[in-house]
């Protein structure tokens, strides 16, 4: 456990542990097999405050923070990575309403997204590359009765679930010419709103991924979040610390699957007439699964209590979150060696860890991007 925690959120990791334990670790191959988000356990979800932890009460949250909502994620990814990043995208409606929305935003959609009664999106990415975040071809015009969107996004998560959507487009250029972003609210059953195309993944299956499609959507003039223009900074915003510490806490639920794993298995697995923990070569791989799960630790509550006493963080975030998804991805490539030819049976469940390694990578920005950040931050 990570040792800085305070009684209240070591009660929350309990809490969270147990209950995944129970309600999620049974059925974590079968939602990856059968590609199944539990859409109907998200009162359930609701109920036991995994949603918009981090919302004060007057909106229906409880007020805690990151560190708190990083707790959870790691607890819920630790079986399932998949689930995991469903919940994660879940708050970054939240999240975009929360710190950018008008009061009126606040106390009609962050209840319903906070209860589980309805499930959020956020919708960024579009086919022309999801790092050139700042080329947006999506439309969203300014017309007399509100704003019209047209256009498609692509590898959206909750896509064909999410009834509350936020979503960024192009409103027109600034005078140096470039591209001005907003965002807005799609409220559920507004015509001209589609998911299309579902993507059948490698990894964090369970999770809903797919296109938006928006062919002359309306919404009301009181759908902007914030003010025409400010698009860019919202999803900056959320998804720089929202999203990048949730896809970090997710990668660090994996890295303890995995150095859980090495652990058992290296105990249980007889060869020589001894456990293979007895060996050098599989200690080195124990040990560095720990010494990633440490670090990642380190670095995740680091940036996530930063952001919880007010400060904005993003090279925090971005460095945790390349760091805790590439370390995921070898903490489960070394435990499949460790487990020889049964690394490869997926009875266990290694394999399905590399593979949602390999999704959370970009997930939130690639590890390229995030080197970018970090570098251009450094260096500006
Ligand atoms: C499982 C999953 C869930 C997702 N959920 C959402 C979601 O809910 N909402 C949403 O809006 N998006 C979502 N995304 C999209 C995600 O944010 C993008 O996949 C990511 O930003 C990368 O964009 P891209 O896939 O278009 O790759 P590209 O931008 O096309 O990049 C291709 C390659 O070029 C590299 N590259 C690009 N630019 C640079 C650069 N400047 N320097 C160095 N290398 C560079 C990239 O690192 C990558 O290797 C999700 C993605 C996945 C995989």
């Amino acid at each position: 456990m990570f040792q800085f925690f305070n009684d209240d959120q070591k009660m929350l990791q309990k809490l969270v542990k147990e209950f995944a334990e129970q309600e999620i670790a049974p059925h974590a191959a079968e939602w990856d097999e059968k590609d199944h988000c539990p859409v109907e356990m998200w009162p359930t979800f609701g109920q036991m405050g995994f949603f918009g932890i981090f919302v004060p009460a007057q909106y229906g949250g409880p007020g805690l923070g990151l560190t708190e909502r990083a707790i959870v994620l790691e607890e819920i990814s630790r079986h399932s990575a998949g689930l995991g990043i469903a919940i994660m995208t879940h708050d970054l409606a939240i999240a975009s309403i929360l710190n950018f929305g008008t009061e009126e935003q606040k106390l009609k959609y962050l209840p319903q997204l906070i209860s589980g009664e309805k499930v959020g999106g956020l919708s960024v990415t579009e086919p022309s590359g999801g790092s050139d975040f700042a080329n947006q071809s999506t439309t969203i015009d300014q017309t007399e009765e509100g704003f019209l969107i047209n256009g498609r996004k692509c590898f959206i998560t909750n896509s064909h679930i999410a009834q509350i959507n936020v979503i960024t487009g192009t409103s027109g250029v600034n005078e140096k010419g470039r591209k001005i972003l907003s965002a807005v609210i799609v409220p559920e059953g507004t015509p001209g709103w589609a998911a299309g195309r579902k993507e059948n993944k490698l990894g964090l299956r369970g999770s809903i991924t797919g296109d938006i499609v928006c062919t002359d959507v309306k919404v009301p003039a009181d759908c902007i979040i914030g003010a025409v223009g400010d698009g860019a900074k919202i999803a900056m915003h959320t998804i720089g610390h929202f999203g990048r510490s949730g896809m970090a806490a997710i990668a660090t639920g994996v890295i303890r699957a995995c150095r859980d794993e090495s652990v058992k298995f290296a105990k249980d697995r007889v060869v020589y007439g001894k456990p293979i923990s007895s060996l050098q070569a599989i200690q080195f791989i124990v040990s560095a699964n720990e010494v990633d799960l440490s670090a990642a630790h380190a670095m995740l509550f680091n940036a996530t209590a930063i952001y919880d006493r007010g400060e904005t963080c993003i090279q925090d975030m971005a460095a945790v979150k390349v760091f805790a998804s590439e370390a995921a991805a070898n903490a489960s490539k070394r435990t499949i060696d460790l487990m020889g030819g049964y690394g490869i049976i997926n009875e266990y469940p290694v394999g399905r860890y590399l593979r949602d390694s390999m999704a959370i990578i970009p997930s939130g920005g690639t590890s390229h991007i995030m080197a970018v950040i970090i570098a251009g931050n450094l260096c500006r």
